[in-house]
């Protein structure tokens, strides 16, 4: 049995349905990232496995145990929000140690854990500082020693890095992956971050609209994305609408390859910006380029086509043999292309 199970969660406000059947399974020690756009029911979910929202149908099993009706205190989970929501007028310390006093842990004991907490979190230093006194990356550290020092099974974070500028992110985002794995603490954090749930999560849960649209380890996601939503929000994609015929996946006038085993009927037919290529001879389809911009550790090229303006993706070389302008050729190999039943996009 997983460690911790949602059993078909449903939150309805009236008649608005905010998360609808949401099932999922977390291992003991897994970090799970609730990755979507906003509104899509990620932040109601993880509330709802913290106690802070009841759901309106469904179950939530930690450890074999029901804990559907427990109120937040008596679950025990650590819980970090994006505002940290430390309190100003008491030092880290007194932070840290609050959740301790709370569940009456003896003087010894208690002094034992909170240095103990912030050594994790590299703030041993910090101890008698205000939050006030603080960097955003420096808070967030605090607030996650806090959680972690009543040594919770689950640690749920929502955004907690929503409030650091993009360079600190990524060091913070490294940072709790360390932590994450020398605690061995099973993780859900809430991120609209596509970026920020590759980096961190063993296995990402991207929610559409209140449901969960696909479950996969990152690359696993990437790679082999269930429908036009997973490849648009995980990555670029270049998606054309078609319909399964003999010699491959007709869209419009042109016929794209695909392997035998293709599905029938209306498809999506989605191929990664990265896995296209220029070529002089056989080419899948032509265009004008019509865009090359420099984006640093790569080109993105935007070629106009009879199917529409499709991007393509180089690494990074100096100068590419492409220009604006130019008449390009571009193919893909048959089994780059991902072809999936409309239905299901
Ligand atoms: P964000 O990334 O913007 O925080 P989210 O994916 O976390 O978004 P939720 O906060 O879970 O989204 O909200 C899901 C939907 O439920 C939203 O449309 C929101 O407006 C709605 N919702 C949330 N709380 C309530 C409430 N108390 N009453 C009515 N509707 C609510």
């Amino acid at each position: 049995m997983a460690f911790l199970e949602l059993k078909g969660l449903v939150k309805r406000y009236g008649d608005f349905t905010a998360v609808e059947d949401c099932s999922l399974s977390v291992e003991q020690g897994e970090f799970l990232c609730l990755l979507g756009p906003s509104g899509c029911g990620k932040t109601t979910t993880l509330q709802m496995v913290a106690g802070f929202t009841p759901p309106t149908v469904g179950s939530i099993i930690l450890d074999g145990k029901d804990i559907t009706d427990l109120k937040p205190s008596k679950r025990g989970l650590g819980v970090v929000f994006q505002s940290y929501a430390l309190f100003p007028h008491m030092t880290v310390h007194d932070n840290v140690a609050f959740g301790l006093q709370m569940r009456k842990v003896p003087s010894p004991d208690l002094a034992l854990r909170v240095s103990e907490a912030l050594d994790l979190v590299h703030l041993g230093a910090f101890a008698q500082r205000y939050p006030s006194e603080l960097s955003g990356g420096q808070k967030q550290r605090v607030a996650m020693a806090r959680a972690l020092v009543i040594q919770p099974p689950v640690l749920l974070l929502d955004e907690p890095m929503g409030a650091l500028d993009a360079k600190l992110r990524e060091e913070m985002q490294i940072e709790l992956r360390a932590l994450q794995r020398r605690v061995g603490i099973t993780t859900i954090m809430v991120t609209h971050d596509q970026a920020e749930a590759m980096t961190l999560a063993d296995r990402v849960v991207l929610m559409n609209k209140g449901c969960i649209q696909q479950i996969a380890r990152p690359v696993e996601m990437y790679e082999e994305p269930n429908g036009r939503f997973s490849s648009t929000f995980l990555g670029k994609a270049n998606v054309f609408e078609g319909a399964r015929v003999a010699l491959g996946i007709a869209v419009g006038e042109r016929i794209l390859p695909c392997l035998a085993d293709a599905c029938e009927g209306d498809v999506d037919y989605i191929i990664r910006p990265e896995k296209i290529g220029f070529v002089q001879t056989d080419p899948i389809l032509r265009g004008s380029v019509a865009a090359r911009l420099f984006l640093g550790h790569h080109w993105l090229f935007q070629i106009q086509t009879d199917l529409g303006l499709i991007q393509v993706t180089q690494a990074n070389v100096e100068l590419p043999a492409v220009a604006e302008g130019d008449e390009v050729g571009l193919s893909w190999r048959t089994e780059h292309a991902r072809v999936i039943a409309r239905h299901l996009s």
